[in-house]
């Protein structure tokens, strides 16, 4: 096969996770492949919900003038708090504190947020291909580059090291970890997501409803825009799997609920509604690092099995590969043993916090009293809470 191409990295996937990588890694001064099968912008399924953090972590990567503006086009939709509303209907409402540098949280949607980091790699010296990656180049039981397909033919690009940044459905993932190495239903979950119009809402909260149904789950209404929220939900697939419902009833059922047909236009169409699965970072004993490749953000499995959330764990692997990835290449040692410290350090920096999401999520939200009980007796000091607040 022709070698169209080598590099220092290539990173497949330039959603946030490969796009953060790709950035710090040129910024470090590597030569850097960044592919994707689409050009930017594009949608992805998600609840658009973007943390603090993600936004610190944006900031330390020269895009804070970037944030300002797409704040000002309206792509990025403030947050200033969160409603959760129990079983029996209470709600537990907790205001936002502004992070360090009045850093604060917002609803972007993906075809906006994704395309600001894509172009941030580009502008830091990443070169942009658009291809459909097949598989890695597997030479010597080591990873020495991508099989991939441009303007019609498959092709050869070589690199140093691979990032299997390619979402959910990693194509690097499932050629490098064993099937029974992967993730079982239990850390597992599906979810819709759809955007709505002239919906009532809280201008600036978003909003999480925890009832019997959908538990362990949720359903969300989160405002992108004055008059527009993404609206979806998600539960854990073993649990999904066992009730054998359709999720887009699921969501007809959950908008037929009084208190939220009240707040519902007369005539109400829904639009880009899809489904998608979340991969968790509570299944344990995963593997990050191989000869030559490390996996960074979903391809890895690296969501909040409590909120669903994993664009800041995006943001933190991608960081933390470009720091692995230029420390082996300064020593020359791209094996196994030189960028195993890379799932250490996403251990260190994500682990803890999994496991505590993990046990709200079996312990909790597998009971629906429970949560009500916090939601009405602990209030705003709740873990709960605090889970949802800071890993958004
Ligand atoms: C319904 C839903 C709601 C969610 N809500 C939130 C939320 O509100 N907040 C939050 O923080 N997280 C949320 N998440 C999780 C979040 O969407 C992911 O954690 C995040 O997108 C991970 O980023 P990533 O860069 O790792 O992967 P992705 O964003 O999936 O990017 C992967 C990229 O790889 C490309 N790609 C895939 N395969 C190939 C291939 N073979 N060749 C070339 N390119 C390829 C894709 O085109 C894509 O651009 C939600 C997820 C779902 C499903």
């Amino acid at each position: 096969m022709q070698t169209v191409s080598e590099h220092d990295v290539i990173v497949v996937g330039a959603g946030p996770g490969g796009a953060t990588t790709a950035t710090a890694l040129a910024q470090r001064g590597h030569d850097v492949l960044l592919i994707d099968r689409h050009t930017f912008p594009r949608d992805k399924v998600c609840g658009d919900a973007i943390s603090q953090g993600c936004i610190q972590i944006m900031n330390d990567l020269g895009m804070a003038g970037k944030v300002k503006a797409a704040v000002a086009r309206g792509e990025f939709h403030r947050l200033d708090g969160m409603r959760l509303v129990g079983p029996s209907g209470h709600v537990l409402h907790s205001e936002f504190q502004h992070g360090a540098g009045g850093v604060e949280s917002y609803v972007s949607p993906r075809v906006y947020f994704d395309a600001l980091i894509q172009q941030q790699a580009v502008e830091s010296g990443a070169g942009f291909l658009q291809a459909e990656v097949k598989e890695p180049l597997l030479e010597d039981g080591r990873v020495a580059g991508v099989v991939a397909r441009a303007n019609g033919e498959w092709q050869a690009y070589r690199s140093r090291v691979v990032v299997g940044a390619d979402g959910v459905t990693s194509t690097i993932m499932r050629h490098l970890r064993p099937e029974g190495g992967q993730h079982s239903d239990k850390h597992r979950a599906v979810a819709l997501r759809a955007y709505i119009e002239g919906m009532e809402i809280y201008p600036h909260e978003v909003e999480f409803f925890l009832y019997d149904e959908i538990l362990p789950g949720y359903a969300w209404i989160f405002p992108a825009g004055d008059h527009v929220a993404n609206i979806g939900l998600g539960m854990r697939l073993d649990k999904f799997r066992g009730l054998k419902r359709n999720l887009k009833k699921m969501l007809q059922d959950f908008l037929a609920m009084p208190d939220l047909r009240a707040r519902l236009p007369n005539s109400h169409a829904l639009r880009d509604v899809a489904v998608w699965q979340l991969n968790f970072g509570s299944q344990k004993h995963l593997r990050h690092a191989y000869d030559g490749a490390l996996l960074v953000g979903d391809a890895a499995g690296l969501i909040n099995p409590l909120t669903g959330g994993g664009i800041h764990n995006a943001l933190i692997s991608g960081c933390l590969a470009a720091e692995t990835i230029d420390e082996a290449l300064r020593v020359n040692n791209t094996t196994r043993e030189g960028l195993a410290i890379y799932e250490q350090r996403c251990d260190e920096a994500m682990g803890p916090e999994m496991r505590k999401s993990f046990l709200y999520q079996r312990v909790l939200l597998n009971y629906p009293r429970v949560v009500d009980f916090l939601i009405r007796y602990m209030g705003r000091h709740g873990g709960v809470a605090q889970s949802f607040l800071s890993k958004l």
